[in-house]
């Protein structure tokens, strides 16, 4: 039997007229049901927001606290339901949909701590003798409403990232879930209708793209929080250049091998990584691998272990446990990588393993002699396709990396502390991780990129930072 999910609307259950059906992209079943919000719900949504934007901020912290916790507490007793839900209506490989859950209970646990630790700080003025007597007391309050824009790709933890800096700075928020992935979200609802929250302080709309621009452009939600593509989230900033605008968005990430990992024990390591991190998802992560660039040193060695590791990865249904690598979103978007890949061969490029296409799957493929002009190189390629290339120096590969309108984060395997903070002062991108690959995320870490890949920080403190601004409260007389 499927399941239908309501949408949430100021913290109440709500059901629209039109059915909306979420299927697998793997075998086209139906991983459960809802409906797209009315008008009305919406403009009660965003009315609620807005009125509730005092109260909210008001909530002490521990009502606040206590509700993430409480969010936490229950995605992780439901977890395996939650990841069966991600697998059924993503095509996410199980195993990764439970990370995913893993990961979105650590965010709201962060959430619940951060939210206790909140607080502000004390500025002496009497520095100057003008301001003799005085005393700052500087906090920082709510900028308003957060409109929350998530992809698919983690259609929970993403979300989560959205909603627990919100409730942990007392920001009324409405979520927007994407599309193809809004049962997650929904579901995410009946946890937050188990709290204490304000009514009025959170709502889940799955609205079609049209309506989501008219949320944009609403003056009610001053905050576009939004992950996602790089062009949808680029026209949102200019269509709204008065709002405060973050942008996660997407990436080419690339590797940088140095030459001092030749070692049977580091190539194991480095490859493994790479086979894993630019196949996991399908490729479908923001921080995919893409690029590697391997000092000349280690090259041949290192492709023939991607080669080996990528060819040892298991395919096919994402409900079976053993599956690494699912289909893509949808047939369209396996189609594109196909249309790129061929392009690149026909302009020279090698199969080293892989190639080929079958409906929404699309085989984990490896590249090597990509012409430097190839979209398999320079645009995001959001699909199982990773680019061996070679350098013969670290210059070179950092240069390299640098050489994109892209930068998310980048991985660099080395050894030489010496290598990894010339990295991380020269690698124009969020984040530099060493001795891994750009992968790597910690959902307490500052996360996001530069260039085209966006503006802001996410990560559940720098989010609640970038939700709030500072406010002064000057005292006189003291
Ligand atoms: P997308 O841009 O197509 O959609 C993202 C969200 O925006 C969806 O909810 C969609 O419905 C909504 N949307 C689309 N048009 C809109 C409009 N005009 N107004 C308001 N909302 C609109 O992206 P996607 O295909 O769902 O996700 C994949 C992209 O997301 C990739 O580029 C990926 O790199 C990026 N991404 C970035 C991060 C990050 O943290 N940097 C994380 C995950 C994914």
């Amino acid at each position: 039997m499927t399941s239908t999910y309501p949408y949430w609307v100021a913290g109440r259950a709500a059901t629209g007229e039109a059915t909306v059906e979420v299927r697998s992209p793997y075998d086209g079943s139906i991983a459960g049901t809802t409906t797209e919000p009315t008008a009305a719900h919406v403009e009660q949504a965003v009315a609620a927001a807005d009125a509730a934007r005092a109260e909210f901020a008001a909530t002490p912290a521990h009502v606040r606290a206590g509700a993430l916790d409480h969010v936490s507490r229950r995605l992780a007793e439901r977890s395996e339901e939650i990841a069966a839900l991600i697998t059924a209506e993503s095509g996410k490989p199980l195993k990764w949909s439970r990370t995913e859950v893993a990961r979105a209970v650590s965010t709201f646990r962060w959430g619940a701590e951060e939210a206790r630790r909140w607080s502000g700080t004390l500025q002496r003025l009497d520095t100057d003798p003008a301001a003799t007597g005085r005393l700052a007391l500087v906090r920082r309050a709510p900028r308003g409403p957060v409109l929350g824009i998530a992809p698919f790709n983690f259609p929970l933890n993403l979300v989560a990232h959205k909603v627990a800096p919100a409730i942990a700075v007392g920001a009324p928020i409405v979520v927007k879930p994407a599309p193809a992935t809004p049962l997650v979200a929904l579901l995410l609802g009946e946890l937050l209708a188990e709290t204490d929250l304000p009514a009025g302080s959170w709502s889940v709309l799955p609205v079609p793209n049209p309506v989501a621009a008219e949320l944009v452009a609403d003056p009610r939600l001053p905050v576009v929080s939004f992950t996602g593509s790089v062009p949808v989230g680029w026209a949102i900033r200019d269509t709204v250049p008065r709002k405060h605008v973050t942008l996660e968005l997407g990436g080419n990430a690339a590797v940088v091998v140095g030459p001092d990992q030749g070692d049977d024990e580091s190539l194991a390591w480095a490859a493994s990584r790479i086979a894993t991190f630019a196949m996991y998802q399908a490729g479908q992560s923001c921080i995919s691998v893409q690029r590697v660039y391997a000092h000349r040193d280690v090259s041949a060695a290192l492709a023939d272990r991607v080669v080996a590791a990528v060819r040892a990865l298991t395919t096919g249904d994402p409900t079976d446990e053993r599956t690494d690598v699912g289909p893509l979103i949808d047939e369209a978007a396996a189609r594109r990588v196909e249309t790129w890949v061929d392009a690149a061969v026909r302009d020279g490029a090698r199969v080293l393993t892989g190639g080929g296409r079958d409906g929404a799957d699309y085989a984990p493929t490896v590249l090597a002699d990509v012409p430097a002009t190839a979209q398999v190189l320079c645009d995001e390629v959001f699909g199982p396709v990773v680019v061996l290339e070679t350098v013969d120096s670290l210059d070179e590969a950092f240069d390299r990396v640098n050489d994109s309108r892209f930068g998310l984060q980048a991985g660099v395997f080395t050894r030489d502390l010496q290598v990894a903070f010339r990295a991380a002062q020269v690698l124009e991108v969020g984040g530099v991780v060493i001795g891994d690959v750009p992968s790597y995320r910690a959902d307490q870490m500052p996360y996001g990129g530069v260039k085209d890949s966006g503006t802001g920080r996410e990560g559940v403190r720098s989010a609640m930072e970038d939700l709030t601004e500072e406010r002064v409260l000057v005292l006189t007389g003291l």
